[in-house]
Parts: structure tokens; C-alpha cells; sequence
């Protein structure tokens, strides 16, 4: 029961909504108001990236809005900031959703203790997370971690909510749950910092905060869901859900998506199962945080990669889209350009970094990391694991996609290719995906950087050789 002038601290991290919050109603059992904050970390500041911070900063600017103007940003290390500002408003709780990333999991234990060493006594109150099940909750019989997807998703399938007060469900909160103290009545502490302003991006972000993700997955549902399972890897139709990025700043939590794809159908449960690859991920970092750097698989680890002079030089062409291969530029454009790439895309460029120029899955993992703005660790270094065949469940080594005909198929009529690669829009149909076979390519595009067939066959040598 909530004291008649208790304080608590809601400190929001990826969870930057006021609906289905789990943290206003532990904070609401609690104390009688509450002051809501977010610290700008420079440890995650650094290394997001433009495109994310901007995708952030706007977020925070929705959430302030939504909170009447009541958010406190303050920046600085949260370890020293977080403690000092219970002290200042004399709060008794701090209140957050649980961080299973290596990172966040470090920070949380260390401002844990430095709330406990302050001898204040205020807690650290983790409740619910960025995922529909905790990583670490899903386990084998014995207790060991899952490796293979698929026996996890039958885990995990068992979690999904059938009626409406089961657990999974989303939680029925909004700004009125808490009554939000004024940032200004702080007595001390540090100093309330400005929302910062929008950095020079060049991609064109999609709209940020709470509403903005609800009326992109209202859009989704109502137009693609039915037909996700059909047209999910199509780069060229806008069959996706666009969720990434807000499931990255939990401006919309799974829990929602699931409750609204509960149906039957194909595209509903292949929809679900996308959100458990998601989940899957975090687990597996959990369980095993090294494989955010280090090959998942360490036989990996004696596998010959290029990285000398010339490795680094077709680095940049496929990091400026100038393969000479329709599909695989037209992604790499795609996500200079959008700060997002396709599913399918981002599979495509992947194995092509790995497995046709033998570069390390990790220096694309880094730029993926650099530009999207729906950059998330476990999913995006498991993702490049899985193309490189280094990670748990890896597509086999020996799979390796052919740039051609991944465009051919996904892409059939080379509208994607013609929209992000301008040097071949006059081409017409799927002609566009092997423009050195026409009688006259055109002049300011570049030929192939490899002969793919060469360079499949080098890459299952190098597998013979571990
Ligand atoms: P939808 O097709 O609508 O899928 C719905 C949701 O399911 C997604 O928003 C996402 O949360 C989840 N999901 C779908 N596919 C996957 C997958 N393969 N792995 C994990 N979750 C998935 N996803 C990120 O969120 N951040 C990343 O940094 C990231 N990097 C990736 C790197 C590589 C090399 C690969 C192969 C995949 C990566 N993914 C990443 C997964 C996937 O490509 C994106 O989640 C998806 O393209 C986002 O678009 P969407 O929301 O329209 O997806």
C-alpha cells in the first residue's frame, strides 16, 4: 500500500511508453507519486550511432509530452546519477524494467549497490523487460540452455496468453497511473539536462514515439498480417511490420503485438514466430554473453578470413553498394538510406560479406551496428552469426547465397533493385539483377567485384580446411 507522500523513481531505458508498463504499477503500489527519468549514458550514447540517437532523442521528446512535460533527462553515469537523484527527491524506490544485456546487466547490479551503500535503503524494483519472456526463464528439462530454435519456440509457445488475464497479457496503465512529480521541485542533485536536438542524418527515420508505433502496427495488421507469412520476404512489397525499431525503445511492448496477432491464421503465427526468433536471441545472449563478439562456435575461430589491404578495400565498395551486385547494393543503399534494411536483405548481404569476399562476419555486425536504427545486439550479432554458420542453429556453411538469384526470387520484377540503385532504373524486369549481361550495361556501374562461383567454391574450402 502506497504511503500519502512517498516518492518513487521511474527510470525508463527501452521501455519509452506510458501504456502496458509494468514499472508505473509496481511504482504505484509503492508510493503516492513519482518523479520520471532518463539518463543520458554516454557509454550507450557513443557507440549507437546518428540515426539511433536522433530515433532516441525523439522518443524522449513523445514520452516528455505524454508525461506533461515531467520528464527529468539528466546525463551522466547512471552508477553516480541514479543514486543522487533518490536522494534528491527522498525517494524510497527506483523502478525499472529489467536489462538482460551484458552492459545493462553490469550497470544494474552497480547502481543496485550503490543504492544500497548510500544507506538510504531504496530499492532497485525490476519489473518486466524489453521481451515477452525473460531471458534466461526458458531453459531445457536440466536446466541447460536452448542452442536450437526450434525446441525453444515449442517453449516458448507455451508462454503466449490465451485468455485475457493470463500472463503475457499487456498491462492496463497509461500517464494518469502515477501522478508525475515536477522535475523542478528536485531538491539538488544533477542538473536537468535539454532533450538534444536532432543530429545530420542522411537516412530518413521513421516517425518516433508511442503513438507513431501504434498507428504503424495498427497500418500493419490491418493491410499485411493476414498475408505476412506470404509476402515477409519480399523486399520489393512493404509486407513487414516495421516493428524493430520501436521494440528497440519499447515504444510498444511485445506483449501488445502478440495480444493483437493471437489469431489463427498463417500470418499471425508466422508473425509470432518472428517474435520468438527475437527472443530467442536475447536468451542465448544471455546465457552467453561472449557471443556478442566471439564466434558462437569456436571452430570458427581457425576459419581463414581476408583483412589485409585488399579485404579492406571491397569492404568499402559493399559498404557503399558498389558490388556490382544488383541485390546486394541495392540492400547496403537501403540502409544508408533508410537507416533499416529488409529481413531477407540483410540475410543476402551477409552471407555475400562472409562467404563471396571472406571477411569477418564482426566488421559487418559493426556497421549494421553504425547505421540501423533498429540496432539491436543480440539480434543483430546472432543474426550475422547465423549467416556466417558461426552461431547456434547457423545456416550450414556450405549454404551460400547466391546474390543473383536471392534477387531473382525475392525481388522478381527488380523493383527494389531499380528503386535504390538509380544507375539501373532504365533497366526493365528481372534483367536488372544481371546488367553485365546485356548487350550495353550501363557505363556508371560497376562490373562484379567477384565471380561468385569462385568464390562460393574458395569459401567451402576454407570450411573443408577447419
Ligand atoms: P518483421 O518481419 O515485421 O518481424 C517482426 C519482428 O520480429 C521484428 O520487428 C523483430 O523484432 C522480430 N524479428 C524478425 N526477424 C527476426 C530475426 N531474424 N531475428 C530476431 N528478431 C527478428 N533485428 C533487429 O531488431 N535489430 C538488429 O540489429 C538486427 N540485425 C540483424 C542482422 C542480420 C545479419 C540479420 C540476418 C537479421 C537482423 N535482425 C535484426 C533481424 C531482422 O532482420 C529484423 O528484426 C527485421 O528485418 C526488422 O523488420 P520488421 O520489424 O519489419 O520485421
Amino acid at each position: 500500500m502506497a504511503s500519502s507522500d512517498s516518492t518513487a523513481v521511474v527510470w525508463f531505458r527501452r521501455d519509452l511508453r506510458v501504456t502496458d508498463q509494468p514499472t508505473f504499477v509496481a511504482a504505484a503500489g509503492s508510493a503516492s507519486r513519482a518523479l520520471a527519468l532518463y539518463v543520458l549514458d554516454p557509454a550507450l550514447q557513443a557507440p549507437a550511432g546518428a540515426a539511433r540517437r536522433t530515433f532516441l532523442h525523439r522518443c524522449l521528446r513523445a514520452l516528455d509530452e505524454s508525461l506533461g512535460g515531467r520528464l527529468l533527462v539528466v546525463r551522466g553515469d547512471p552508477v553516480d546519477v541514479v543514486p543522487r537523484i533518490a536522494r534528491a527527491v527522498g525517494a524510497s524506490s527506483v523502478h525499472v524494467a529489467a536489462d538482460y544485456g551484458p552492459y545493462g546487466r553490469r550497470r544494474d547490479e552497480a547502481v543496485e549497490k550503490a543504492l544500497a551503500d548510500a544507506g538510504s535503503g531504496v530499492e532497485l524494483v525490476r519489473s518486466g523487460s524489453p521481451w515477452f519472456t525473460e531471458p534466461g526463464s526458458i531453459t531445457k528439462s536440466d536446466g541447460e540452455p536452448y542452442k536450437v530454435f526450434t525446441p525453444f519456440s515449442r517453449e516458448w509457445a507455451r508462454r503466449l496468453p490465451t485468455r485475457q488475464d493470463d500472463e503475457g497479457m499487456p498491462v492496463d496503465t497509461d500517464a494518469s497511473t502515477l501522478r508525475w512529480m515536477d522535475p523542478a521541485d528536485k531538491d539538488g542533485g544533477p542538473r536537468a539536462v535539454r532533450i538534444p536536438d536532432d543530429e545530420a542524418v542522411d537516412a530518413e527515420l521513421p516517425a518516433a514515439g508511442e503513438q507513431a508505433a501504434r498507428e504503424q502496427w495498427e497500418a500493419f495488421v490491418d493491410e499485411h498480417l493476414t498475408d505476412y507469412d506470404d509476402l515477409r520476404n519480399r523486399p520489393d512489397r512493404p509486407g513487414t511490420s516495421r516493428m524493430s525499431v520501436h521494440l528497440k525503445y519499447g515504444t510498444v511492448h511485445p506483449r501488445t503485438l502478440i495480444a493483437d496477432a493471437r489469431g489463427e491464421g498463417t500470418g499471425a503465427a508466422s508473425f509470432r514466430n518472428e517474435l520468438c526468433f527475437r527472443d530467442f536471441y536475447a536468451h542465448v545472449l544471455w546465457h552467453f554473453p561472449r557471443s556478442a563478439r566471439e564466434n558462437f562456435d569456436p571452430k570458427f575461430d581457425r576459419i581463414t578470413l581476408d583483412t589485409g589491404k585488399e579485404a579492406q578495400e571491397k569492404f568499402e565498395r559493399w559498404k557503399d553498394g558498389r558490388t556490382g551486385f544488383p541485390a546486394v547494393d541495392a540492400a547496403m543503399r537501403q540502409l544508408r538510406g533508410e537507416a533499416w534494411m529488409h529481413n531477407r536483405m540483410r540475410m543476402t548481404v551477409a552471407s555475400f560479406l562472409v562467404k563471396d569476399l571472406h571477411l569477418p562476419w564482426w566488421w559487418g555486425a559493426t556497421h549494421f551496428m553504425d547505421l540501423l536504427v533498429d540496432g539491436e545486439l543480440s539480434s543483430n550479432q546472432h543474426g550475422w552469426q547465423w549467416a556466417a554458420g558461426s552461431g547456434t542453429d547457423a545456416a550450414p556453411y556450405f549454404r551460400v547465397f547466391n546474390p543473383v538469384t536471392q534477387g531473382e526470387r525475392f525481388d522478381p520484377q527488380g523493383d527494389y533493385v531499380r528503386r535504390w540503385v538509380p544507375e539501373l532504373a532504365g533497366i526493365e524486369g528481372k534483367k536488372v539483377h544481371q546488367p553485365w549481361k546485356l548487350p550495353s550495361p550501363p557505363a556508371d556501374y560497376p562490373a562484379p567485384i567477384v565471380d561468385h562461383k569462385v568464390e562460393r567454391r574458395e569459401a567451402l574450402d576454407r570450411f573443408q580446411r577447419l
